[in-house]
């Protein structure tokens, strides 16, 4: 702009030009008169004339209501309805007090200005330490005058009150536990060192969950000489003084040995060898298995017989809770566990955002274009990924419950002819309704007879598409699929008259040839 106003000047030969310029975000801390002469060497410098601190102009501010404080008056108006007309209601007792507490406040020379925006529960508080009136009763009639005040227009059309209301909603964060049993450990998700309760000095461990069964890990590191386990944030690097990280898994009892049957009902079904009536543990997945240790609540190892039994993952490859083996080497510790509030921003917003929308279609007493939602953020890239992926949830969204409905009307009609490839995309195109015209490029020949007919089968194709890829395992960690979550079951064609064809299976190996055509029909499905 500095460049701009020097090319004109140069261009019209200017040598009388006068600058105006306008901002809401120039003053920094200090007085107001300092305040003008930070904005008046910043002015002086882009404009390439001298702008003097007089010549600097802030906004003026006007009382909007009529009235002294006065707390007698204040404490017999909470018991009164809030007034609706303007005339009584800019000298209410209550509304003279709002102003002055979140309107208006005066500067260094006397004159009106902004208050800084305050949080409604502390003015709650204020009112009835001031009038002893009910917090109830403040919160109600603070509420109602708000409301009342943002409607009732002056004489002049404008709103008594103008005013913004901001909700702060927090990111999931992680819960922290002591290393206690389940039943009489303390939890919380506000970040401590250690546990305010006795004894004192406990550590908080972050908790990790299975991200297919939520069983829950405490996050470690276990520190050099192998004595003691220390609390780690999830997906970080080991510190200093750590030799090995990993997750610690409560266990009801002491973990069991390679020998111990026990093991064989904690680990994937895959590990064991089973040789006739015999099954054992697969030896080659020996250095898989977690270490067992003993430990007291500060985290120290203790002898055996003392303390809490649990068992240390440096890795986690499989869970003890659900079997899920997790042995891909490619696999991160974020792909296997998640805390609290790994669920991101993004999904959150969304999430909100649409809540928001619903909440507002239903909104009648608001007019149709305040029924609206603005969202800003300060860089493109998340402006990009947030649209991004709002579009893809909606888009999700719509094509699942489409499936879903459509499997569920085809199981009412005929309970016997589950859905097919076939008619798979004409059921989807039926259960998604909506009107032609949505989808077509032209939507004014979108009903035409040949147009309709296109429009329907590409819509046909194109949901077929996205229903195979969506029910294909994808990259939604935070949003598995109907199968994965088990609403919906595919099963393949003729399977069952496959399993019961016992001349297909007789040079099969062992336990396939003398397998129930039941089992081998499970196996199929999995496979
Ligand atoms: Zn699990």
């Amino acid at each position: 702009m500095a460049m701009l106003v020097r090319r004109l000047r140069g261009a019209v030969g200017a040598t009388d030009l006068q600058c105006i310029g306008t901002s809401a975000t120039l003053a920094g801390p200090g007085t107001k008169a300092e305040q003008r002469q930070q904005v008046a060497a910043l002015a002086t410098k882009i404009f390439g004339t001298t702008i003097t601190p007089s010549n600097v102009i802030g906004e003026s501010l006007r009382r909007a209501t009529d009235g002294e404080f006065d707390i007698a008056a204040l404490t017999a108006r909470l018991t009164q309805p809030v007034p609706t007309a303007w005339e009584q209601l800019h000298r209410d007792p209550l509304a003279v007090w709002v102003e002055t507490k979140f309107g208006l406040a005066q500067d260094d020379e006397g004159k009106l200005a902004r208050q800084s925006p305050r949080r409604l529960s502390t003015a709650v508080t204020e009112l009835n330490q001031l009038t002893g009136v009910a917090e109830e009763i403040c919160r109600e009639q603070l509420r109602n005058l708000l409301l009342t005040g943002s409607k009732v227009r002056d004489p002049g059309g404008r709103p008594l009150f103008a005013f913004k209301l901001h909700q702060f909603i927090g990111k999931g964060d992680t819960v922290y536990t002591t290393l206690n049993p389940p039943a009489s450990r303390y939890l919380t998700t506000q970040y401590q060192r250690s546990a305010p309760e006795e004894p004192l000095g406990r550590p908080l461990f972050p908790l990790a969950f299975c991200r297919e069964c939520g069983q829950d890990f405490l996050v470690v590191n276990r520190d050099k000489g192998g004595e003691k386990f220390s609390p780690r944030p999830l997906n970080d690097t080991r510190g200093e003084q750590a030799e090995a990280t990993g997750l610690l898994y409560l266990c009801d009892g002491d973990w069991p040995s390679a020998t111990d049957p026990a093991l064989l009902d904690r680990i994937p079904d895959d590990w064991v060898i089973v040789d006739g009536a015999t099954r054992t543990f697969d030896k080659g997945r020996a250095t898989r298995l977690p270490t067992a240790y003993r430990v007291d609540q500060f985290g120290t190892v203790v002898d055996e017989g003392d303390g809490l039994p649990v068992a240390f993952f440096e890795r986690l490859d499989f869970c003890p809770s659900c079997k899920t083996s997790y042995e891909s080497s490619q696999q991160s510790e974020f792909s296997r566990v998640s805390s609290l509030g790994t669920e991101g921003r993004a999904s959150a917003v969304t999430v909100l955002t649409q809540s928001v929308v619903r909440t507002l279609r239903n909104q009648t007493d608001l007019d149709d274009d305040a029924r609206k939602l603005l969202a800003f953020t300060d860089n493109r890239q998340d402006a990009s990924l947030q649209s991004g992926h709002f579009n893809d949830f909606v888009l999700v969204g719509l094509v699942r419950s489409a499936l879903y409905r459509a499997a569920q009307k085809q199981h009412e009609r005929t309970p016997e002819e589950p859905l097919t490839d076939d008619d798979l995309g004409g059921a989807i195109f039926d259960a998604l309704g909506g009107d032609l015209t949505h989808f077509a490029r032209d939507p004014v020949t979108a009903h035409e007879a040949i147009a309709a007919k296109r429009i329907k089968s590409t819509l046909r194709d194109v949901l077929s598409y996205r229903v195979w890829a969506d029910l294909k395992r994808g990259w939604r960690i935070t949003m598995p699929n109907l199968e994965q979550t088990g609403q919906l079951r595919l099963t393949y064609f003729g399977l069952d008259g496959v399993a019961a064809d016992e001349t297909k299976w007789a040079g099969a190996a062992a336990p396939l040839s003398a397998a129930e055509p039941a089992t081998r029909v499970e196996l199929m499905h999995v496979l």
